[in-house]
């Protein structure tokens, strides 16, 4: 089992280099409990862990992590049950009170792929990741009307970038952000990280693009 190994291993390197280091840290997020400050929104994929590339501390970011780093629609009514990234942005925001929420997009998404190949009439395997994939459904003609030419690996990239899009319009529809945004006590970004590149980009809303932030 050499990933339980190498993790094992891991945590002790941890224990006696990091933790050692950063003990008054463990002790203060303890005492005092978290109070992150930003929340974020990223795929699930073992490519793109918010904390590794970012380099954050604990106590920094309030990870929300899931299939494509999508955001679902406000779902209200009686439907309250297991809607996972619901309950954690709820938690996010109105109990720890964060003044930032990232929706944290990557390049060769296997969930976003999975989005674009149902639009193009392909069937996609599961019972749970079709019918998940599907919120960002509408990125697909979002990309080809802002990128008509686009194809095969350009257009899946493009509706990468306009799934984040999806998503930042999908939490403006849950009410206690909605407000906060509005009442300019939280602010909400979209980022793209190309894994392939390392580089990170910025939604920019004036010029509908995404801006590099860090080469
Ligand atoms: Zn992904």
């Amino acid at each position: 089992m050499p990933i339980i190994n190498k993790l094992t291993t891991g945590f002790a390197h941890f224990r006696d280099k990091y933790f050692s280091e950063h003990q008054e840290l463990y002790r203060r997020l303890v005492r005092e409990g978290q109070k992150p400050t930003i929340c974020m929104i990223a795929c699930a994929d073992s490519r793109v862990d918010p904390a590794i590339v970012l380099q954050a501390d604990p106590g920094d970011i309030f990870a929300i992590r899931n299939v494509a780093n999508m955001v679902p629609p406000y779902l209200s009514g009686q439907d309250v049950t297991y809607h996972g990234t619901s309950a954690a942005l709820e938690f996010a925001v109105q109990y720890l009170g964060v003044k930032y929420i990232v929706v944290f997009g990557h390049a060769h998404c296997a969930g976003v792929k999975a989005m674009v190949n149902g639009q193009e009439g392909q069937a996609v395997a599961g019972h749970f990741v079709p019918a998940w994939t599907s919120i960002a459904d509408k990125a697909y003609a979002m990309a080809r009307a802002k990128n008509p030419t686009a194809q095969g690996e350009e257009l899946i990239h493009c509706c990468e970038r306009q799934a984040v899009l999806v998503s930042l319009e999908n939490l403006m529809t849950f009410p206690f952000i909605k407000d906060k945004v509005e009442a300019g006590t939280l602010h909400i970004h979209g980022w793209y990280l190309d894994i392939a590149e390392g580089k990170l980009a910025q939604y920019d809303p004036a010029t509908d693009t995404f801006v590099t932030m860090a080469a």
